[in-house]
């Protein structure tokens, strides 16, 4: 029995049956340590088919899965060196069971290069009726069946996105409820398979509103996530946070520095993280691959408090550079990966707060790279 003291009267809590076993905490909280070491991030590559589609799209590539297939063999056969910067890859379903053109399963490509498997394992959001089109994600049904077998085939974490907006009367208390709970689930299914689970409510920037606007839904929504973790007992220490980086909306008329951003998100996370958390993998959410960049760094120069690592998740803000001198074809493989290695290692200076922005120049390139070998 545990008394639990402090309350009008002392009332006695049942002594639940251990969540986790101390080996299957260990396991999680090293897997989780190994994203998060200095200077490395996640490359976000999990784009579902419909996705990825707009992308090929915008490099006038078709659809097809063979060409998903191609694209992904591109970033995964990026030189090693690209692993000093890129600790784990999540993937979509698909892409997860794919090989490279010389039936190498991707899984062992990315493990040979001591990049850490990571999968996509929500299945998208879907509306929260009775709300002012909000949204909640779904995926739940039959999951820890489908972690298991994603442990087996090699992944060690992954992802679920639950979206949250800000209009004049949201986040609504029904929204954060809902999507807090989702991930809380999420986690709990994640870590009883071995999973670190990256628990992602993403604040979207769409709107006018400010950043003082911004900070005050992301803490809310980031203060409804941790307490339904508590609430299921999750292992704070087996966890990573993706939350988005605290910025106006993007038709704000208010410009703000990346100092400016940078004291906003570092104040959100400490009023809301708990110091258990090994890390937070920012997603890049429509920011510039530079300016994403640049705010990294400007979160990682902050003078505070900041318990955890603060690294990159990023999607769009490692592929678009690579996207586009790739263009679909084959000759362009080195320039295009070139691209992912100089993004790459942008944004682990930018975790290290080391980051003096320039990369998308070619002097910049060189300069970078020479930094680097010094980590
Ligand atoms: P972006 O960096 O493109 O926002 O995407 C990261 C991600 O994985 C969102 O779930």
């Amino acid at each position: 029995m545990i008394f639990v003291i402090g309350q009008t009267r002392p009332f006695i809590m049942p002594v639940y049956p251990q969540y986790l076993s101390k080996e299957q905490e260990d396991e999680l909280r090293n897997i989780a340590n190994a994203i998060v070491a200095p200077g490395k991030g996640i490359l976000a590559a999990d784009e579902s088919t419909g996705s990825i589609g707009k992308r090929l799209a915008s490099i006038n590539v078709e659809n097809t899965e063979e060409n998903r297939r191609r694209y992904r063999e591109l970033l995964f056969s990026t030189d090693k060196v690209v692993s000093e910067n890129i600790s784990g890859v999540i993937m979509f379903h698909e892409t997860f069971y794919q090989k490279n053109k010389d039936g190498v399963p991707f899984v062992k490509v990315l493990q040979d290069k001591n990049i850490i498997p990571g999968i996509k394992v929500d299945k998208g959001v879907v509306p929260l009726a009775g709300t002012d089109n909000e949204c909640t994600t779904q995926g739940l049904d039959g999951l820890a069946e489908r972690c298991a077998q994603y442990k087996k085939d090699g992944a060690q974490f992954a992802k679920w996105r639950c979206v949250l907006k800000i209009q004049q009367y949201t986040p609504s208390y029904q929204a954060m409820v809902e999507n807090a709970n989702v991930l809380a689930r999420y986690a709990s299914i994640c870590q009883q398979n071995g999973l670190v689970p990256i628990v992602e409510p993403e604040v979207l920037p769409d709107g006018e509103h400010d950043l003082p606007t911004a900070q005050k839904a992301t803490e809310i929504v980031l203060a409804f996530t941790y307490k339904a973790l508590a609430d299921h007992n999750i292992f704070l220490e087996g966890t990573l946070l993706k939350p988005n980086m605290v910025t106006a909306g993007m038709s704000c008329p208010t410009k703000y520095t990346p100092a400016d951003n940078a004291q906003a998100t570092v104040q959100t996370l400490q009023r809301t993280v708990p110091p258990a958390v090994p890390g937070v993998t920012f997603l890049s959410g429509g920011q510039s691959e530079e300016d994403a960049s640049i705010n990294l760094n400007a979160i990682n120069t902050y003078p505070g408090k900041k318990p955890w690592a603060l690294t990159f998740s990023f999607g769009r803000a490692l592929q678009a550079s690579v996207l586009k001198a790739w263009g679909g074809k084959d000759e362009n493989l080195p320039a295009a990966q070139k691209q992912l290695v100089l993004r790459a290692q942008a944004n682990g200076q930018a975790a290290l707060g080391k980051y003096a922005g320039g990369a998308d120049s070619a002097a910049a390139g060189q300069s970078l790279f020479v930094a680097q070998h010094a980590y």
